[in-house]
């Protein structure tokens, strides 16, 4: 029976079970809207749609089924025809006419939805939500046309007929086609909802989980300015925001762990066309736009905005109970957000959970290209370069697919790359998209890839080194580890990780690690910050080259220290993110003074030293005149961490620390600058890597909360042997019976003085079996690199039972 209730449903009627009536878009929308609108003040823009059943009303009283079957009864197997069938069927649900039961519903809902918005007539965006009748959840995606900003019944009856119509596109007869759907078995809701002017001001796309590792404590939103279309499609590269769910709902904290800058060169907005135009869909309704320099040095939403869309997908994901796909838009620059489309994310959350698979490459060759990373793998091939669509045919099986951006017709190629390379596009482009479901690393956004590689040329694709993916020209080695989760053993020794790179922490998310027992701070500073700290404090003091990428990096920042800061709190954020909440101890800068020197700016305030190992480094720089400010920058980034983000799993560790009077100083400059050992919870370690702090680990124990061994240069300083000097290699054995009475008395004595005692240095990563001696010693705690961490976790674990079984 056709009743006006059974051809057009409210969103706020709809839900999962009118999936069959409304397809998964339209049942989405309208889950949304009935259970979650109002939560955290989540905004769905009302909407109503036409149900299968209007479909087939539609169909029927026009007598289209047999025309349109007979249609496609022509269609020859190889689809050679398909323009011309396609265009039939198109034509003939074109020339239909609107059933008068049908039109009254429609013009009817569209009446009270506009009553319900306060105004006349509402613009509204006429959308599809395909359903079929024996999988009424498969997707459909990209398939149907949309029409927006319609105003008016007729405009709207028009555009809905032309959404009908659009069941019948090339590629969606060809979708069905190869997925063995029966075309006159699927129907096509149509979704009409409010228009949000993201036009006028920007939109993008929320994950509720980390793309590629599947780290499930943050959320990833793309923004662009205007429609969402450029951020779907990879025209543009979007902003990106990285937030830290468990800390969301702490209103005092800021929990953002990154945010990136995109280029966001382009913005969609609507054309003016004539209604005849609009209608017809004959001009495409939107066009892009240049953006302006300042649209393109700001950021599209503002950290509350970020918040607040973060919120909303914690909402929409603890309501289906799954990792979520969120579409997000801004009506008008400054006016409210919107969510308009939610989905599940399938293929992260798809992924088998018990393994862990890693990629690691050497002797690659000279850099060529930058992006960003889409999954984790690597790989080596030709390249293939194709511009356009139209040339898809001249791809070669197995090569790199290079090009600019792709859209759903590029499908068939990308299934038969080895790997993509874009020039444009962010992390929820349809090329990152798809590369992702089909398992293929890709490296997207890198502004040149169709300029820069040639056809033929062998390279490596590299998604193996965090969230940047490079192009590396020849052929890498690529040593690809496969870890079976579950084979690892629980131990009662902490086992933790050395992670110093931020954009591959989140890598590592799945080892079941007690925490980061060594965060490097100086490789955050040389990777992910690259200036002097006192040059960003004394521009005025470095050359003219330096001031200069000092002021192209520092660009978009309030000012040059607040770069320093940001960046450094950033980068550790994302380790800190990683273990939270267990412990993540971050060592305060420990360069040596050559180090310094080659960060940006820095020859302007090293001393040239002899022997920089031995030198101006750890504890002493930082109550020295030369370097305290610089010190100061980094305690305020510990304080940003800690504090705003609110990461107070994060300790603070002190490097090379010659004295007790030294360990006096370097606490009183820390309390100066805010960071109090035990307010707040602060927990200080320092580190046991000079003799003096094993023979006087009593003293130092009442300063700190805890011991780390710095294998490295307590072997070092133990044996005399340069840790880098190539002909002494063979002497420098942290096994050596004088290293291990070191450690064996250091861990002796802590604990006789009530404080932990963990090793951080190299030795239990190179020789995991030295782990069962740390073990026999009463170790509280071993940090390793996390290529060797299951080793070490074994030798650990086959220690402990041996002492178990001696002791029984
Ligand atoms: C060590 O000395 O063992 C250590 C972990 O510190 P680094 O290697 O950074 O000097
Ligand atoms: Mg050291």
């Amino acid at each position: 029976m056709t009743t006006a209730d059974t051809l057009i449903l409210p969103f706020d009627e709809l839900g999962s079970e009118r999936l069959a009536e409304v397809g998964g878009k339209n049942a989405s929308l309208g889950e949304l809207i009935r259970t979650l609108a109002g939560k955290e003040d989540l905004r769905v823009p009302d909407g109503f749609a036409l149900t299968a059943t209007a479909y087939w009303h539609f169909i029927h009283s026009n007598d289209l089924h047999a025309q349109l079957q007979g249609a496609l009864d022509d269609l020859q197997p190889d689809m050679r025809n398909l323009a011309k069938v396609g265009a039939r069927l198109r034509q003939l649900v074109l020339d239909a006419s609107w059933p008068d039961d049908l039109t009254a519903a429609v013009a009817d809902a569209y009446r009270a939805l506009s009553r319900r918005a306060g105004k006349r007539q509402l613009a509204v965006a006429v959308r599809s939500s395909a359903t079929a009748e024996d999988l009424p959840d498969a997707s459909f995606a990209g398939q149907h046309d949309s029409f927006l900003n319609i105003r008016g019944v007729d405009a709207l009856l028009a555009a809905c007929q032309h959404c009908l119509a659009s069941l019948f596109t090339d590629r969606a007869i060809s979708y069905r086609e190869s997925r063995g759907f029966a075309h006159m078995k699927v129907a096509l809701s149509v979704g009409v909802q409010q228009m949000v002017r993201a036009d006028q001001g920007g939109a993008g796309v929320m994950f509720t989980i980390d793309t590629e590792t599947g780290f499930d404590k943050v959320m990833r939103i793309t923004a662009a300015w205007g429609l969402g279309e450029n951020v779907v499609q990879g025209t543009v590269n979007p902003d990106e925001h990285l937030v830290f769910k468990p800390l969301l709902q702490d209103r005092a904290r800021i929990p953002i762990i990154d945010r990136q800058l995109g280029s966001k060169a382009q913005k969609m907005v609507y054309r003016r066309l004539s209604r005849k135009d609009l209608l017809t869909n004959r001009e495409p309704p939107t066009q892009n736009r240049p953006t302006t320099a300042a649209e393109r040095a700001r950021y599209v939403l503002s950290d509350d905005e970020a918040l607040q869309l973060a919120r909303w997908g914690q909402v929409i994901e603890q309501h289906y109970g799954m990792p979520m796909d969120i579409e997000w838009a801004r009506d008008g620059r400054e006016g409210p957000l919107y969510i308009v489309q939610a989905r599940p994310e399938t293929i992260e959350s798809g992924r088998d959970r018990g393994r862990l698979r890693t990629w690691q490459l050497g002797n690659r060759g000279p850099r060529l290209l930058r992006g960003l990373a889409i999954g984790a793998a690597a790989v080596s091939g030709p390249v293939c370069v194709i511009r356009k669509a139209a040339d898809i045919e001249r791809f070669v099986d197995g090569a790199v697919l290079v090009t600019t951006s792709t859209d759903p017709d590029w499908v068939p190629v990308m299934k038969r790359a080895a790997a993509i390379v874009t020039d444009h596009g962010g992390r929820t482009s349809h090329a990152a998209i798809v590369s992702r479901e089909l398992g293929l690393p890709a490296v997207v956004g890198t502004g040149k890839a169709t300029e820069t590689l040639k056809g033929g040329q062998v390279v490596t694709v590299s998604c193996a080194e965090g969230d940047q993916g490079f192009v590396y020209d020849g052929e890498a080695t690529i040593t690809v580890q496969d870890i079976d989760l579950s084979e690892i053993p629980s131990t009662d020794t902490k086992v933790m990780l050395n992670l110093a790179s931020p954009a591959a922490a989140l890598n590592w998310w799945r080892l079941p690690a007690d925490g980061v027992g060594l965060a490097r701070m100086e490789f955050v500073i040389s990777n992910h910050i690259r200036i002097h700290p006192m040059a960003l404090l004394h521009p005025e003091q470095v050359d003219r080259k330096s001031q200069r990428l000092i002021r192209r990096l520092t660009k978009g920042y309030a000012d040059p220290v607040t770069y320093f800061v940001d960046r450094l709190a950033q980068g550790l954020a994302r380790i800190a993110a990683v273990a939270y909440p267990h412990p993540v101890i971050v060592r305060m800068s420990d360069f040596k003074t050559n180090e310094y020197a080659n960060l940006i700016g820095g020859a302007a305030f090293e001393p040239q030293e002899e022997n920089p190992m031995l030198g101006f480094r750890g504890a002493s720089r930082y109550y020295s005149d030369a370097y305290r400010d610089g010190f100061a920058l980094e305690c305020r980034g510990i304080r940003q961490l800690r504090e705003q983000m609110g990461l107070d799993n994060v300790k603070v560790m002190i490097p090379f620390c010659r004295s007790v009077k030294e360990a006096d100083r370097v606490l009183a400059v820390m309390a100066e600058e805010g960071l109090v050992r035990g307010q707040e919870g602060l927990e200080v370690y320092v580190m046991c890597e000079v003799p003096s702090n094993v023979v006087l680990a009593s003293d130092f124990a009442k300063r700190f909360d805890g011991f780390s061994i710095g294998s490295n240069d307590l072997t070092q300083l133990t044996l005399g042997v340069d840790r880098d000097s190539a002909t002494l290699a063979e002497l420098f054995d942290e096994q050596d019976d004088a290293v291990k009475w070191m450690i064996s008395t250091v861990i002796k004595s802590a604990h006789e003085a009530g404080v932990r005692v963990g090793l951080c240095g190299q030795a239990p990563s190179d020789h995991p079996a030295f782990a069962g001696y740390l073990v026999d010693c009463g170790i509280d705690s071993i940090s390793v690199t996390p290529d060797s961490f299951v080793a070490v976790k074994q030798h650990v674990a086959a220690a402990e039972s041996a002492r178990q079984g001696a002791a029984d």
